[in-house]
């Protein structure tokens, strides 16, 4: 099956605010070896609506939250770079859980209390979209934001998540975006964001494959002002055309693989032969999807280095700091953080 991409509705237009618009210029501290952290507590909105801390505070939302890495990545991130910089010896990442119903009042309560930015996760990130004062640019076509930064005004939104992707890809593989022939698998949040950064970096092709027809048509309606029909299209995983390029970077952006019990997203032995497999999933760290890879000899990694590019980049927005001087002692602490788990 292969489906055309029509044109469709563009996600809420509001107020632009460029991405790196920094309030603590750039220092030249060291990143220190912190000591190891103790686990963050999981809080909740009654938490929220009691803070005072003085410090200047950071948190990510989800529901469910316990899982989250991001706490132990960005506080050491934080210990390290407070150890050459006084300025970040009160920043401190949090965590939340809050269910959507919640959202608004999170929202709310997050900006009252000053907190410097918020990271959102499932099943946050679209509906935190529309409750956003300026929307980055970067962001707006997604229609889902990660990365939220306080503004007297109200939360501006940015998405790095593509910027993690394409960051852990460049560093991993060796290539870009740009000017790659690109399969995609999956139709939800992560998908949407990989097929933006995809278009927007101007890959040569972009062929997305998705379970359900419906939210595959969806992605691809929402796709079209970005990109030629002859440049991105759709088909189904279980009938992948005889002609998608050879060669391709293949993306997975389902949760398939979540599960030992999951199936494949894909037969990659039904492709013309990719040049390299990347599978967004990190925990478990190896997926059927890389075992099949590796049978095939292909070059293949898992989702922990656009986890920590993502962070990097957040931290770049909140902070000013450049995102690759922090990724280091985030990826550090992301490994450690799984190892416990
Ligand atoms: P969503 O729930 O929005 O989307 C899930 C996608 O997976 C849909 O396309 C869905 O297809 C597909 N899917 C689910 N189960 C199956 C299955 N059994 N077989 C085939 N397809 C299936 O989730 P997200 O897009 O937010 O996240 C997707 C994955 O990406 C998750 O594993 C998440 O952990 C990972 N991720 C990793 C990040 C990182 O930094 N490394 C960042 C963001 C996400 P359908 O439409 O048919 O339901």
């Amino acid at each position: 099956m292969s489906l055309p991409i029509r044109p469709g509705r563009s996600p809420a237009s509001r107020a632009s605010v460029s991405t790196l618009e920094t309030q603590i210029p750039d220092s030249k501290f060291q990143i220190t070896n912190p000591p190891p952290l103790s686990p963050s507590p999981v809080l909740d909105l009654a938490a929220l609506a009691a803070w005072a801390r003085p410090g200047t505070s950071l948190a990510v939302l989800g529901h469910p939250i316990r899982h989250s890495i991001s706490p132990p990545m960005h506080n050491a991130a934080l210990a390290g770079l407070a150890g050459g910089d006084p300025r970040f010896a009160d920043w401190e990442y949090f965590r939340f859980d809050i269910p959507p119903t919640d959202l608004p009042r999170a929202l709310e309560l997050l900006h009252a209390r000053r907190f410097r930015g918020v990271n959102l996760t499932v099943p946050h990130k679209v509906l935190a979209f529309d409750r956003v004062a300026h929307i980055d640019d970067a962001a707006r076509p997604v229609g889902a934001v990660n990365t939220l930064r306080w503004h007297a005004d109200g939360w501006e939104g940015f998405n790095t998540d593509g910027y993690g992707l394409a960051t852990a890809i460049r560093e991993t593989f060796g290539r870009e975006l740009a000017g790659a022939d690109v399969i995609l698998l999956g139709a939800g949040g992560a998908a949407r964001g990989a097929a933006v950064e995809c278009l927007q970096r101007g890959c040569a092709s972009l062929a997305v494959a998705n379970r359900t027809a419906a939210n595959l048509e969806a992605l691809l309606r929402d796709l079209a002002p970005l990109a030629a029909a002859s440049r991105c299209r759709g088909f189904s995983p279980a009938e992948p055309p005889r002609d998608l390029p050879a060669g391709a970077l293949v993306i997975n952006a389902t949760s398939a693989g979540l599960r030992d019990s999951d199936p494949l997203p894909v037969d990659l032995g039904a492709l013309p032969r990719p040049a390299a497999v990347y599978d967004m999933i990190y925990n478990p760290p190896q997926t059927r999807l890389l075992a099949a890879a590796a049978a095939l000899g292909l070059p293949a990694a898992n989702g922990l280095d656009m986890l920590v590019h993502q962070g990097a980049r957040a931290l770049e927005i909140w902070s000013g700091v450049p995102a690759a001087r922090t990724a280091p002692a985030m990826a550090a602490a992301a490994r450690a953080a799984l190892g416990r788990q």
